[in-house]
């Protein structure tokens, strides 16, 4: 009864008041897959590209085929394959920042809502059953006020009827910003970081995280979670960086 009550209010809402685009405040045409207004969305750049279909990292010729990138051919990830919005780069590069340093906490569910729409096809065939945020240090935690990827992992468990639970997996070590480090730096900072909290009993999880660079901190957690139980894991992540990208 209240959620309809809630439905009825909100479509009386949208009648006075239009629902606006939360990146640039457009007005937004009314549909439920709709998140972002047209212009903000063609600023994002949706991967289109040739990639690994392991890392989704993404090769410079749009034409080539997909196959492993030597980082997954070196060696095998923990987990089975990442899925993202598109590109670290451009309009989207521009939202994450917005979304992770600059508090607009309000963008978790447009950004939510877009990942559920392009990522319906995994759901179906991956079934994930829980759905898991990168966690951040209690130290981090506390000087940034929120970890960005508990928010979009909520928001997407809303949409997909899944939990998100915010404390079974936890970083456990602090280690050093890994901006700015290579990928074997970032690897050694972030062994034994990450620890479940309580077991998991064969679930297919889905690891959430916004940005996935080298994938260093996707594949310490994917191994904390299968040493905890987890039957397998996979991940989604609003964007994925070139690897030239890093700095
Ligand atoms: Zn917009
Ligand atoms: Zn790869």
């Amino acid at each position: 009864m209240l959620s309809y009550l809630r439905a009825e209010l909100k479509g009386l809402l949208d009648l006075v008041l239009p629902p606006s685009c939360p990146l640039c405040g457009g007005v937004l045409k009314v549909g439920p897959a709709t998140a972002f207004c047209p212009d903000c969305l063609d600023d994002f750049p949706f991967l289109k590209h040739s990639r690994c279909p392991r890392c989704a990292l993404p090769y410079p010729l749009a034409s080539g085929s997909d196959h492993l990138c030597e980082a997954c051919l070196r060696e095998k990830p923990p987990f089975e394959r990442v899925e993202c919005l598109g590109l670290y780069d451009g309009g989207l590069r521009e939202a994450i920042r917005r979304f992770k340093f600059h508090g607009a906490v309000h963008l978790d569910r447009a950004f939510a809502r877009l990942l559920a729409t392009r990522l319906e096809y995994f759901r179906r065939s991956y079934r994930p059953e829980v759905l898991v945020a990168v966690p951040l240090h209690r130290q981090r935690l506390r000087s940034r006020t929120y970890n960005q990827s508990l928010l979009l992992a909520r928001e997407l468990g809303r949409f997909w009827r899944l939990p998100a639970p915010a404390r079974l997996l936890r970083r456990i070590r602090p280690g050093l910003q890994q901006q700015g480090l290579t990928g074997e730096q970032r690897r050694r900072n972030l062994k034994g970081a990450f620890a479940l909290h309580g077991k998991l009993d064969g679930e297919r999880v889905l690891l959430v995280d916004d940005v996935l660079t080298t994938g260093a901190t996707a594949r310490e957690c994917s191994s904390a979670l299968l040493a905890g139980g987890a039957s397998r894991v996979a991940v989604a992540v609003l964007a994925r960086a070139r690897l030239e990208k890093l700095q």
